[in-house]
């Protein structure tokens, strides 16, 4: 458990957003600029689409991360993107 915690928390930005190379952002195809997304190399991208308007986005207040329920609550950025998106109502 102890070595599960600390490669998380290698390969972690400073922020404590996840980083791409992580297991569970890789697992889900997690980017963290969706405007550098290639839709010729990622069909299920659609322009417009960021965590930002994500249900699975739930904001911390006074960043620009959010917890994403997909990867159990770690954080992502609001202007980033995976293939699990699904669109705010
Ligand atoms: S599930 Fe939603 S909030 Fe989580 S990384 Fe994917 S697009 Fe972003």
């Amino acid at each position: 458990m102890l070595a599960l915690a600390a490669s998380r928390a290698s390969a972690a930005e400073p922020s404590g957003e996840i980083a791409e190379n992580d297991p569970d952002a890789v697992r889900i195809g997690y980017r963290r600029d969706a405007s550098q997304i290639d839709k010729r190399t990622t069909p299920g991208y659609a322009d417009g689409q960021t965590c930002m308007s994500c249900m699975l986005f739930n904001r911390k207040s006074g960043t620009s991360l959010g917890a994403c329920e997909a990867i159990n609550h770690r954080l992502v950025t609001e202007g980033g993107w995976c293939k699990v998106y699904v669109p705010a109502m």
